[in-house]
């Protein structure tokens, strides 16, 4: 029964996502970005008008704080920046404020960036200090010299440089306290306590034709041991490679972590020659399905289409190119 349900929970995410391709008909040279806020079981009748214009008009202004930076000429990695910034500091998503607890009731941030240009990155897990995770993975990644910091170690590259550090209690919400409650309470699974995953991320595409993605996240409510999700594994959770596309993701990471989802999207159209990105991103979602993951993705295609592809019921997500309008999309209808 679980798997039936599960495999048209993934039929209804992959139709939708297919019904909601923006088609962008003759200019593929002009700058593009599309963001998401986290997949999972997010349906209309759960959400009160209220939410819902909140989640909207957070989307719309994280995706113009983006589209404000290509706009103007700037790179796809600075669009990438000035759009997951807004949703880290917007207690609504698993990022920054608002990320959800860990099992020892602390609050780390997962996060990653990467340049399609040289394929140059910047990740660090654990970070429980600095206010804009995003800012520090293109920190690690402009310094060149490792791709991937953790815990102390990251947090002392942040001290040696001007980051913005805040004390934890700045991260924390009650919201996501009674989440942690409910799970050891109830001994349910983060997916209980949740229904969907907050984590926040961007992909874009400038009018020089660079590409770019970034994810930043709190990870799944009551990880423990020190778990690290997809979200700063590049690969995974984060990709952007010119010659073929910038892929950010959203789900229960170890299926992502499997499936090596993002670099498998881009890859996979890379090396067959066939510029269906639509396909690739519904064929690797099919495939975390499969394992008994779900989540979803935002592809950047180097032509500069927007993508989107999940298996649960909703994402928050949303897109525009500069030739087409504003789309922002909550439910998989
Ligand atoms: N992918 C994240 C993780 O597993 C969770 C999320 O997308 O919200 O850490």
């Amino acid at each position: 029964m679980i798997k039936i349900t599960k495999f048209l929970a993934a039929l209804i995410g992959l139709l939708s996502s297919q019904a909601l391709v923006a088609h962008k008909t003759d200019d593929s040279t002009g700058w593009s970005i599309a963001i998401h806020g986290g997949a999972g079981t997010i349906e209309r009748d759960r959400m009160t008008p209220g939410q819902q214009a909140e989640y909207e008009t957070a989307l719309a202004a994280a995706l113009e704080a983006g589209a404000k930076v290509l706009r103007e000429g700037g790179s796809a990695i600075d669009a990438v920046k000035a759009a997951i910034m807004p949703m880290e500091d917007d207690p609504n998503f698993n990022a920054g404020r608002g990320a959800v607890f860990t099992w020892e009731e602390h609050i780390e941030h997962d996060v990653s960036i990467m340049d399609g240009r040289d394929r140059s990155a910047g990740a660090a897990s654990g970070l429980r200090l600095v206010k804009n995770p995003i800012l520090l993975a293109d920190a690690i990644r402009v310094d060149g010299r490792h791709v991937f910091l953790s815990g102390e170690g990251a947090q002392q590259f942040a001290s040696e440089r001007d980051f913005e550090l805040v004390a934890p209690e700045w991260f924390e919400t009650e919201r996501r306290r009674e989440s942690l409650e409910r799970l050891k309470t109830e001994k349910v699974s983060a997916l209980d306590v949740d229904h969907k995953f907050g984590t926040v991320g961007a992909v874009a595409r400038d009018s020089e034709g660079n590409l770019a993605a970034g994810t930043s996240t709190g990870g799944m409510t009551g990880k423990r041991w020190g778990r690290i999700g997809d979200t700063p594994v590049i690969g995974a959770g984060t990709y952007a490679d010119n010659r073929s596309c910038a892929v950010s993701a959203t789900g229960w990471g170890e299926y992502f972590i499997r499936v090596g989802v993002a670099q498998e999207i881009c890859t996979r159209v890379r090396l067959s020659g066939n510029p269906d990105y639509q396909s690739a991103a519904d064929e690797v979602m099919a495939e975390v399905a499969e394992l008994g993951g779900d989540g979803g993705v935002i592809v950047m295609p180097s032509s500069g289409e927007p993508i989107f592809s999940f298996n649960t019921s909703g994402m928050y997500r949303a897109r525009v190119t500069a030739d087409s309008a504003v789309e922002v999309g909550i439910f998989g209808d």
